[in-house]
């Protein structure tokens, strides 16, 4: 075991303008190790004073000199710099998230840290790609009178930006990376069960050299630190990842405000194997698309549908891969699965597989329920042979938890596929082009992957359909959503 990181070295505040701060009424919350259930600090809970102070502090330094009038290629440099810096102090980003959030510390290294280093470079190449365009105007009066015009895209202000715990710094860095490459300034809220790399992350861009106040981290509790930052009058946009039940929330309250909102949102993935699929590899597929990262993704490809000549076998082969599963600490490198974020979190996933029982689903795994400490559940299949109309195919359980359905035709499955609220990932298992393209056209998602599930790029566009947000995260379209299009128009 490689747990490097120790309760007195762990970084428990908030960072505004440059600095560490407890916060004005030196109220705080317990956060925990999920694997052992041990308490591993105390973090500020930020007052809607401390949030004032935050987001005075953004927008002060959004209209200071040192930052609006920077060149675009010293942005792009800051970036590349604080990259450099997250990768050089990859082993200890890692053990923090491992320690907080209770991933496996290989993934913390190669998704979390690495991909946060991989943003951090792309996104900085944008801050000095950012363009507008010239126009012909059609403008007839008064007679003689000629027009210029031109587009430019100007950062939109002050970003709130709050994320979820399942990724806690990739999360963080996919809203600030793109952010601070457009010129704005920005107010991250962490989740409150997982703080630590985020607080660590602005430390960091601290050091590369960003001016105080251009990224500041506030800690605290959603519905009153977080709403506090939603409804702030000086925040002119709001990134947000997390449930749809809180974005809904967030999307109204923005509305109400006439405020820039970007929702990233839950899903209920489904994942279509073909009959001419290899059963291994399906049933390779299937479980990494559910299990990976505990099922906490919001891409989990959570609803499994199997052509029925080779259903029983690709499903048995998932329950086998699941049963087979070593839980553990994340620091443990035999560790397969660790635990989920909280007892909360745990509790409620249980709950959803006894529901799923209850109606008539059949568990074809071990029970899910593990004694000890940690917040351990054991994955989890379940067989919905008869198609019955489960809570769990249509809720998200954001947990190991996968159901499998059988299915005849193509048409039938890319009805079923689309009989859902959400509409974020979905994944087809097949050689077959013509059927992959067919379903990848049919499919109601953001995200179709084939013969892969999962797969995220900072040069790839992700977001949702329906209920899973509003909005694209990534990719060139990730400029406008932090730039307002502003209008020149000159007479001459
Ligand atoms: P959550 O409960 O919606 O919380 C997300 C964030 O919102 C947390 O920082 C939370 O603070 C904050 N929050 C809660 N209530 C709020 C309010 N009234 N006003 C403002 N902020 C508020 O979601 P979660 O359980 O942490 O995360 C899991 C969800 O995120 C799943 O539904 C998953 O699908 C979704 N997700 C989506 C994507 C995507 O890209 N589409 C990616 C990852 C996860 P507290 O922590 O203090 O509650
Ligand atoms: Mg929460």
């Amino acid at each position: 075991m490689n747990d490097p990181i120790k309760p007195s070295a762990l970084h428990t505040h908030m960072f505004i303008d440059g600095e560490p701060t407890s916060g004005a009424a030196g109220k705080t919350f317990p956060i925990f190790n999920p694997a052992t259930a041990e308490e591993i600090a105390h973090i500020p809970d930020a007052t809607e004073a401390d949030i004032d102070h935050a987001v005075r502090t953004a927008k002060r330094a959004f209209e200071s000199d040192t930052w609006r009038r920077m060149p675009p290629s010293t942005r792009e440099h800051l970036l590349l710099k604080l990259a450099d810096l997250v990768e050089k102090h990859t082993e200890e980003l890692a053990a923090l998230e491992t320690l907080n959030q209770g991933k496996l510390l290989a993934f913390s290294q190669m998704l979390e840290v690495s991909g946060s280093v991989q943003w951090l470079r792309y996104m900085a190449g944008w801050a000095t790609k950012i363009e507008g365009t010239t126009l012909d105007l059609s403008i007839a009066f008064p007679p003689g009178t000629r027009y210029n015009a031109s587009t430019r895209r100007v950062p939109a202000g002050v970003v709130a930006a709050i994320v979820p715990w399942n990724f806690p710094l990739l999360m963080a860095v996919w809203k600030i990376a793109p952010v601070l490459a457009c010129g704005c300034t920005v107010v991250l809220k962490p989740a409150e069960e997982t703080p630590l790399t985020a607080i660590r992350l602005a430390e960091l861009a601290h050091e590369a050299g960003f001016p105080p106040g251009v990224f500041n981290v506030v800690t605290g509790r959603g519905e009153t630190a977080g709403a506090t930052l939603v409804k702030h009058r000086l925040v002119n946009k709001v990134t947000f990842t997390g449930s749809t039940e809180v974005g809904r929330m967030i999307g109204r309250q923005c509305a109400d405000d006439l405020k820039r909102a970007s929702l990233e949102l839950g899903g209920k993935s489904p994942v279509i194997v073909l009959d001419d699929c290899d059963p291994r590899k399906a049933i390779e597929g299937a479980a990494g698309a559910i299990f990976f990262n505990h099922g906490q993704v919001c891409t989990a490809g959570s609803r499994l549908y199997v052509a029925r000549s080779i259903y029983d076998e690709v499903v048995q082969g998932i329950a086998a891969v699941a049963d087979g599963m070593a839980l553990g600490p994340g620091f443990d490198a035999t560790t397969q699965m660790g635990p989920m974020v909280s007892s909360r979190h745990r509790d409620k996933v249980v709950r959803m597989i006894a529901q799923g029982k209850l109606e008539g689903g059949e568990v074809l795994s071990r029970d899910a329920a593990v004694d000890g400490a940690g917040f351990f559940v054991r994955p989890t299949v379940i067989a919905n042979g008869l198609r019955k109309p489960l809570s769990v195919v249509k809720e998200e359980v954001f947990g190991p938890v996968l159901v499998a359905m059988p299915y005849d035709d193509l048409d039938e499955v890319l009805a079923e596929a689309n009989d859902s609220e959400y509409g974020l990932g979905a994944s087809v298992w097949t050689n077959q082009l013509d059927k992959a393209l067919r379903l990848a056209d049919g499919i109601e998602a953001g995200t179709v992957w084939v013969n892969t599930h999962n797969m995220v790029d900072p040069a790839m566009p992700f977001g949702g359909f329906k209920a899973s947000g509003i909005g694209r995260e990534h990719g060139k379209a990730i400029v406008d959503s932090y730039t307002e299009s502003k209008s020149v128009c000159i007479a001459y």
